[in-house]
């Protein structure tokens, strides 16, 4: 991070939270001077893989290591906690610049690099939400490669983090940025650490994965992530448990329910959408749930997927409810709703389960650009057939 040295940190960044079983194997293994040249942390959306990232970096550059993990106080720490270090390069998806191409394209992404950069020095902690508009193109993976290339500037070595690292696929249809980065995991110059991160593994060219190591991190605990939200953000208590826990494990996610300035945050949003759907599926007429999927007419198709994850949350909390099995439900600040739809259902409990493939088949349809209004009708019209359908055939439509 070189090119922003003048810039001061507004702010230092937050501790890791959880994690202690992959701290402790890092710890380890860096004494021993074991730790692998390109490492791949996975793990949920937001469950702190970034985070994590930057600590191990910060323990590679930190000049006295402890057992607890980096100093914190040197120098080297110092810098890497105000995302400042020379030897630490953080690459992730940014948005593609319009009207620029060629080297004035490289530039420009460089350039959107450091202005994202500049904001997560001012505001570290950020609710993860998907954004399929971003990318890690071509020329941010080139300027990766020539910067491994040189010495480090300040430490015995350099790391590099590559987020969100399955985005190096999905763009122009060119494998070129993927290459890019397979070059230099295939012959990391010596003094480069690679430090990978993703939270859909699936999607990575084979040939990345096998040229890193798996580092798996697992969901933290709701009591974690509050206690962390409580103390980081100064939330009260409540509204903090209340966002852990439709986080599932995950303190990014959990900061999406929070609300903001603008009103209640974008996860709370969708999953608030995703119970309308839901609830405009079992009342009233066909005609509700054409009104419902032309609202949606504008989503993208990252909001839809997530919509659609909301809907099955939905359903099986609706399921639980159903079934008298009310200390099941996620959402426990919509019970009394979730009464109310059950009360309508015209299926037995058991049989909810054959509206769970709706959602899959929806989630697919939105990965394939499917117009909107068109996997929404189909989705609420499915619906309709499982949920208001007795399951002996042919009663009432
Ligand atoms: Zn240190």
């Amino acid at each position: 991070m070189a090119q922003e040295q003048g810039i001061r940190p507004v702010t230092e960044l937050h501790p890791l939270a959880g994690h202690d079983e992959a701290r402790a194997a890092l710890i380890q293994a860096n004494a021993a001077a074991r730790l692998p040249a390109a490492l791949l942390v996975q793990g949920m959306r937001g469950v702190g893989k970034q985070r994590l990232a930057l600590w191990l970096a910060q323990l590679q550059l930190c000049e006295a290591p402890t057992r607890e993990g980096p100093c914190g106080t040197c120098r080297p720490c110092r810098l890497v906690l105000g995302l400042e270090h020379p030897d630490l390069h953080w690459y992730f998806p940014v948005s593609r610049p319009t009207g620029v191409s060629g080297d004035r394209l490289s530039e420009a992404l460089e350039s959107a690099r450091a202005d994202a950069l500049a904001e997560l020095r001012e505001q570290p902690l950020r609710p993860s939400l998907g954004d399929e508009m971003r990318g890690l193109y071509l020329g941010l993976m080139q300027s990766l490669r020539r910067r491994a290339q040189s010495r480090p500037t300040l430490s015995a070595v350099q790391v590099f983090i590559i987020a969100d690292a399955e985005l190096l696929v999905p763009q122009e249809s060119s494998p070129e940025a993927a290459n890019a980065l397979l070059k230099l995991l295939e012959e990391p110059p010596q003094c480069t650490r690679m430090i990978l991160t993703s939270s859909e593994p699936g999607r990575l060219l084979p040939t990345i994965r096998s040229r890193s190591v798996p580092l798996h991190l697992s969901p933290l605990s709701t009591r974690n992530v509050a206690s962390f939200m409580v103390a980081h953000l100064g939330i009260e208590d409540d509204v903090a448990t209340w966002a852990a826990t439709l986080g599932q494990g995950s303190i990014g996610r959990a900061l999406g329910f929070l609300p903001d300035d603008d009103g209640p945050g974008p996860l709370e949003t969708l999953r608030r959408d995703a119970l309308k759907l839901l609830e405009a599926a079992l009342v009233g007429s066909p005609a509700a749930g054409f009104a419902a999927a032309l609202e949606q007419s504008s989503a993208g198709a990252r909001r839809l997927v997530e919509l659609f994850t909301f809907g099955e949350e939905w359903l099986r909390d609706l399921a639980a409810v159903a079934s008298g099995a009310e200390e099941r439900v996620l959402s426990q600040d919509s019970v009394d709703r979730l009464r109310a739809m059950a009360a309508r259902l015209s299926a037995s409990p058991a049989d909810l389960a054959r509206a769970f493939p709706a959602f899959e088949e929806a989630r697919e349809l939105a990965r394939g650009n499917v117009n909107p209004q068109l996997i929404v009708s189909g989705l609420v019209r499915r619906l309709r057939e499982s949920l208001l359908t007795p399951a002996p055939a042919g009663a009432k439509a």
